[in-house]
């Protein structure tokens, strides 16, 4: 199916973004790798009359350690995530989860800002972010801010950005050395996004007992959540077979676990605290 007709704009600085999308906040839409948009376009569930392409700003892309800071601008894309060499020294789990997402073409053009933004409710990076923490970085016509990432992501397609706001980057904090991660995902078989996915990051003190524990889902509910049940179950444990099995009984506490074609919500909440273990597990074991 084609796209409702639209004016298109390539913008020249992230200034010309801004003033763009403000002049259309109710009809415009920014345009970076396109994996999501033109899709929605094509179905006709999206008609933005203008689309503003910021492909062209280079000062979106990249990955900068600033001190124990990693930030990660909005235009970098999934292949440059799983290749960085800086990610994969503070920030492994991100190109742990760049590496499963959709396919080789996907990954060359979709951006680590546009997933974010989008906020598709079986997005990989969300879950990520989440379990990593940090903050996003947004501009607008009255200049930058920063949304702590746990206050982001609101509900299905939904985020804490503003019509006339546009994702710069997000930073996240350098994992500490003898930090544990894993990220568990359960895809779709022909879409490859996920039916459910979970990221745990932790750390442990020298007795075995997790010293912070901080874990993304993504898939099981409308929006990207932290399941702080299981977070609070774990803190403060030796993460044992019973300890585990227990705690996991939280993973779905707090949201309404959707049921669709792919997987009725029963299921699903299944799904969700299996990951939730197995994510767990692996964390510990990859820890220090
Ligand atoms: C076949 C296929 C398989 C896929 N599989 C997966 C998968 O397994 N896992 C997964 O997570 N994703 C998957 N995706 C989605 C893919 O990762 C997209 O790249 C991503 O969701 C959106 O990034 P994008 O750069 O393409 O954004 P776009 O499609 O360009 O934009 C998406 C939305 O975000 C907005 N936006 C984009 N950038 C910004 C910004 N900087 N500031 C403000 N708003 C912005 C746009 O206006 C639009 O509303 C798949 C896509 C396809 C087509």
């Amino acid at each position: 199916m084609h796209p409702y007709p639209f004016d298109y704009h390539r913008a020249a600085s992230v200034d010309e973004a801004i003033r763009l999308l403000g002049e259309h906040e109710d009809d415009g839409k920014i345009l970076a790798g396109g994996h999501s948009l033109l899709p929605v376009m094509k179905l006709r569930l999206a008609q933005p009359a203008i689309l503003i392409d910021i492909t062209a700003l280079d000062e979106l892309r990249g990955v900068r350690l600033n001190g124990d800071t990693v930030e990660i601008g909005a235009l970098t894309t999934h292949h440059d995530i799983e290749t960085d060499a800086v990610l994969a020294e503070h920030l492994p789990l991100l190109p742990a989860i760049a590496h499963i997402v959709g396919d080789q073409q996907v990954r060359h053009r979709g951006t680590f800002g546009g997933t974010l933004a989008h906020a598709d409710s079986a997005g990989d990076y969300p879950a990520g972010v989440l379990a990593l923490g940090g903050e996003i970085v947004a501009r607008g016509p009255s200049g930058e801010r920063t949304i702590p990432v746990d206050e982001f992501f609101l509900g299905f397609l939904t985020t804490a950005l503003e019509p006339n706001e546009l994702l710069t980057s997000v930073r996240i904090p350098a994992l500490a050395s003898g930090t544990g991660t894993s990220y568990q995902k359960f895809a779709n078989p022909a879409s490859g996004y996920a039916i459910v996915g979970v990221a745990v990051v932790l750390r442990q003190g020298g007795d075995g007992a997790i010293d912070s524990i901080r874990i993304g889902i993504t898939g099981t509910a409308d929006a990207a959540y932290r399941a702080t049940a299981v977070e609070d179950a774990l803190s403060g444990t030796t993460p044992d077979d019973a300890t585990l099995k227990a705690a996991v009984a939280h993973a779905t506490e707090g949201v309404e676990v959707l049921g669709d074609q792919h997987s009725p919500a029963d299921y699903r909440a299944r799904v969700t605290q299996n990951l939730v273990r197995r994510a767990v597990q692996e964390a510990v074991a990859n820890a220090g």
